[in-house]
């Protein structure tokens, strides 16, 4: 594709009036589409004081990369930034793990996403009208894989209740983060996504995606979409913290084997409020997808995963 400019050119003029960028990032022109309508982040984080202690105040360097993010001191610094950053960006829903406490200061972003708390109480929560999905169920850093038993209880819930519920699996945290930082049971042995499959052929009609895409089991991922029509992905720490090729490859493995329409975005923000920027340029650096296909992943495929109604949709896509 690359050897094709004049081809690129001409969609260029024929797109103009659709918002379109020029990179010129090797010997030949590429020419990708840039999207620039509303966005849909899948995978949030909220944390109190206790939650983000060890993280607050600590800027990260990607050592894959290179990257340097500038990390935030406190929750009150947290909310608001990462507020600011979803408002620049057109970020019009955010599913944020504990949003309950940003949901209300802005309730039309925020998608409450319980967790930690037992089934019974997630459900109370619901009844209060405080709980609108279910995740991201971490069990991988306790060492547990998602058929332990101790799990059913929410993803039956959330079956019963028809609410998303987010299944996190590899990678989460830095490179060699997650155990040399402390949580002496992850493995990577355990990351494996194809753990999902009984708990998806046990509830038929769960709303359930996985959180980082699954990376880096692409060919289990194929395996598992294709068996599993109702099985979404977000593409949340991958969509930065992996250097932009393996993002790419990873991706273009799944859109060519024709999944592209239950690939969501997602960042997994947690006090790094600038890697949701990095991610939305990793997307939109893409030159194999389409407009069309960048559209599907900011906005479309959440959209109707989450069961927008029409009129939000006309909303969102009019502001
Ligand atoms: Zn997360």
């Amino acid at each position: 594709m690359k050897n094709q400019p004049f081809r690129y050119l001409v969609i260029l003029i024929v797109v103009c009036g659709c918002s379109t960028t020029a990179r010129q990032d090797s010997p030949e022109t590429q020419v990708t589409e840039k999207y620039t309508g509303p966005i849909i982040d899948m995978h949030i984080h909220a944390y109190d004081q206790e939650a983000g202690s060890t993280m607050f105040g600590v800027d990260y360097t990607n050592p894959l990369t290179g990257d340097k993010f500038k990390g935030v001191n406190g929750p009150e610094e947290q909310k608001i930034e990462t507020l600011k950053i979803l408002e620049r960006n057109n970020i019009v829903k955010a599913m944020t793990s504990d949003g309950e406490l940003w949901y209300d200061v802005d309730p039309d972003r925020i998608i409450i996403s319980g967790r930690n708390v037992s089934a019974d109480s997630l459900r109370e929560r619901h009844n209060q009208s405080q709980l609108h999905a279910i995740g991201e169920i971490v069990s991988f850093y306790g060492g547990l894989k998602a058929d332990d038993a101790s799990l059913t209880p929410y993803f039956d819930l959330a079956e019963e209740l028809n609410i998303p519920i987010g299944y996190h699996i590899f990678p989460g945290g830095p490179p060699g983060g997650i155990y040399y930082m402390g949580l002496k049971s992850v493995r990577a042995a355990n990351s494996n996504p194809m753990q999902i499959e009984e708990v998806l052929v046990d509830h038929p009609k769960i709303k359930i995606y996985l959180a980082h895409g699954g990376w880096p089991y692409l060919e289990d991922m194929k395996a598992l979409m294709y068996a599993h029509p109702q099985l979404y992905i977000e593409l949340g720490g991958i969509s930065w913290i992996l250097p932009t090729n393996e993002l790419h490859n990873y991706l273009k493995g799944l859109f060519d084997s024709g999944f592209g329409n239950r690939i969501m975005f997602g960042t997994d923000q947690m006090v790094w409020p600038s890697t949701i920027e990095k991610a939305i340029e990793g997307i939109n650096a893409a030159d194999f997808l389409s407009l069309e296909q960048k559209e599907n992943i900011f906005y479309n495929n959440a959209a109707s995963f989450l069961g927008l109604s029409n009129e939000e949709i006309k909303k969102h896509k009019s502001q």
